[in-house]
């Protein structure tokens, strides 16, 4: 557990059991139940749901929304503020029908409701509301369809409102609302100047591009008042970005909102509603600190800084509390997902055994390498790096120009290879080293294969380098003895995972076991349930993986709630407007031809053909 520091990132959610195992660990009262992540994968293999696969544990989206809400509800008791918490999904964060759904029923109890940043999304929002009391926010460009679908469930009693992110959009709402005769309910979303740290700094400052600047936004109050629908505008938003990892940005924003709420109050609006966006942080590296992939915040501190900033600047102006919304993600979702994959392959870095004496005639190059690999100690090892590679390098010289053959080619790079290996292990008895001997674990780290695309199921690692938990799900008590990279099934350079999170900082290999014939070794990708499902695309065409939804009960034991079986090659080529009975009609055709030419017997014709329809239904990833 220490090794990777699941203790530190797992915010209580995930361990290692004495066993060797990763467990998931849910609370039902006082009482804890730890369940093996292996015994739920042992019961998706009976079911047939082979890897990779989406692991959802239901029971930590529930806690999460709890923790959410109730600590709004404690930091608003404590701070005497006088209003409520209204927490709104958004849908974008993670679409898939069955975690909306798991939303909006755990949520219902906290009249949570949904962010909606598109008609489709709004569609789904509509479909999904379990009450009045829960919030629909619209934000992102709106055309008429959008705006009328958004009245008319105004009309039917939902607080429905309506974003601005521009001015223009003012004109279609007053224009649909009159032809309607429907009331909107209008929120800004205004830009602040306030910059956060962190990988979304640009959702904020003047350069972002979403919200009105202060100028568009008196220019909506002025349109408003002439139209005499001032009375419409009752929310304030703002988003500063996602993952906030310093809470004094969280602070200042607040505070900077609030100066624009009292304003639009100066102005005549009735204002009641303030949005802060997402932005509230998951703590990925499990380092609490002021960094992207990490948080130097609490959920308890996220709560009270809001409800305290909000008290500190509209108290002085005697305006009354509004009802704090925030628009949380990530923080929601991202516990609840895994990905788990198995391990096909390992291509190991390391030197072929080695003969004891230099074969006879062999060229000087060659003898030079077997002394330096007799020679090599913790005080020489620069010397000795530089060596292995000059003579390894003049061998592959020779090689070019026909004086050395293959089988010398093969032995000097053995022998250096051995002689790295060497070094690399008496780096830590070394006194100094240089930068090129620091990364010389790294390039002789081995690559793990995994069962996965990396553009499929974790496209942020790819995009924009974020960091996720991985570690193996059992063998967790015998010493990983291999450093490793992982490499996905892709053939693209690009699907590596060559970053790490470890107890002591980023690493760029991680330590795993070695493979043991004939058993799966599988590892899990943790907290991946924020964004990746939907941003991931068909590289290769490896279409989308199986999903199973699972809840850990009061017994110790878990239910399989729902499964997905993934896309099907005959899916993901459709996607690409395949025909997959018109593909098959063309490979009759062929394998036909062939029987013609006497190239294949009509039996093994119809043999191909079988195994052309079955491919077709197969999974797009390895199947054992
Ligand atoms: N609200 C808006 C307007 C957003 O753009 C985003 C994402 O960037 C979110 C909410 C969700 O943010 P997070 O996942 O950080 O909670």
């Amino acid at each position: 557990a220490r090794l990777y520091g699941v203790r530190d990132w797992g915010s209580d959610y995930f361990d290692v059991s004495e066993e060797g195992n990763a467990v998931v660990s849910v609370q039902f009262g006082e009482k804890t139940i730890q369940v093996p992540i292996i015994d739920i994968v042992n019961g998706m293999r009976e079911r047939g749901l082979d890897m990779p696969a989406v692991l959802r544990i239901e029971n930590l989206l529930d806690h999460r929304i709890t923790q959410l809400n109730e600590a709004f509800a404690r930091a608003i008791e404590e701070a005497g503020y006088k209003n409520h918490y209204r927490g709104v999904f958004p849908i974008k964060v993670n679409q898939q029908c069955h975690v909306i759904e798991e939303i909006a029923d755990y949520g219902s109890r906290y009249h949570h409701g949904l962010e909606a940043g598109s008609k489709a999304e709004l569609i789904i929002a509509l479909s999904q509301l379990r009450d009045q009391d829960s919030l629909i926010v619209c934000n992102g460009y709106k055309d008429e369809e959008f705006i009328e679908l958004g009245l008319y469930a105004r009309q039917m009693g939902i607080k429905c409102f309506f974003v601005l992110e521009t001015a223009m959009e003012l004109d279609i709402i007053l224009e649909r609302s009159r032809a309607l005769g429907i009331d909107p309910l209008i929120g800004v979303r205004i830009r602040l100047a306030s910059m956060v740290e962190g990988h979304w700094n640009e959702d904020s400052g003047d350069r972002s591009i979403f919200g009105l600047s202060t100028s568009a936004l008196l220019g909506v109050v002025d349109k408003l008042k002439q139209a005499n629908m001032l009375h419409c505008l009752q929310l304030l938003h703002s988003h500063l970005g996602s993952q906030i990892p310093n809470i004094r940005n969280i602070r200042t924003g607040v505070m900077e909102a609030c100066r624009f709420y009292a304003g639009l109050i100066e102005e005549g609006a009735p204002m009641g509603y303030i949005d802060m966006g997402g932005g509230l942080a998951v703590d990925y590296e499990g380092a609490r600190s002021n960094s992207t992939h990490s948080m130097n915040y609490g959920l308890d501190e996220y709560c009270y800084n809001i409800v305290e900033a909000l008290q500190e600047s509209l108290d002085p102006l005697d305006i009354p509390h509004p009802v704090i919304i925030s628009e949380s993600g990530r923080a929601l979702v991202a516990y609840s997902s895994m990905l788990l994959f198995n391990v096909l392959e390992v291509r190991e870095h390391k030197a072929e055994p080695i003969p004891t004496e230099p074969p006879e005639d062999s060229h000087d190059h060659i003898i030079n390498l077997f002394s330096v690999l007799d020679y090599v100690s913790p005080e020489n090892l620069q010397e000795c790096y530089n060596d292995s590679l000059y003579y390894r390098d003049e061998m592959r010289e020779l090689f070019h120009h026909g004086q050395a053959t293959i089988r010398e080619r093969a032995l000097a790079e053995n022998l250096a290879l051995a002689i790295l290996e060497k070094i690399s292990n008496l780096l830590p008895q070394a006194r100094r080293i240089s930068q090129e001997l620091e990364a010389l674990p790294e390039l002789m780290s081995d690559i793990y294969y995994g069962n996965f695309s990396l553009f499929q199921s974790l496209p942020d690692i790819w995009a924009i380098d974020q960091l996720f938990p991985i570690m193996p799900i059992h063998r967790l008590n015998e010493a990983p003895v291999r450093d490793a990279v992982l490499a996905d099934m892709t053939c693209d350079c690009d699907g590596k995972i060559d970053n790490f999170i470890s107890p002591t900082g980023v690493k760029k290999t991680l330590p795993l076991h070695e493979l043991k014939q004939g058993e799966e070794y599988y590892l899990s990708v943790f907290l991946v349930g924020a964004y990746q499902e939907t941003l991931g695309d068909l590289h290769n065409l490896f279409g989308d993986t199986n999903v199973v939804s699972v809840h850990i009960n009061e017994e110790g034991g878990f239910d399989f709630r729902r499964e997905f079986h993934g896309d099907s090659i005959a899916d993901v080529l459709s996607y690409v407007e395949y025909d997959p009975k018109h593909m098959l009609e063309q490979f009759r055709r062929i394998a036909e031809e062939a029987v013609r030419d006497g190239r294949i017997s009509v039996p093994m014709r119809q043999q191909m053909l079988h195994a052309f329809k079955e491919s077709m239904h197969g999974y797009t990833f390895f199947e054992r």
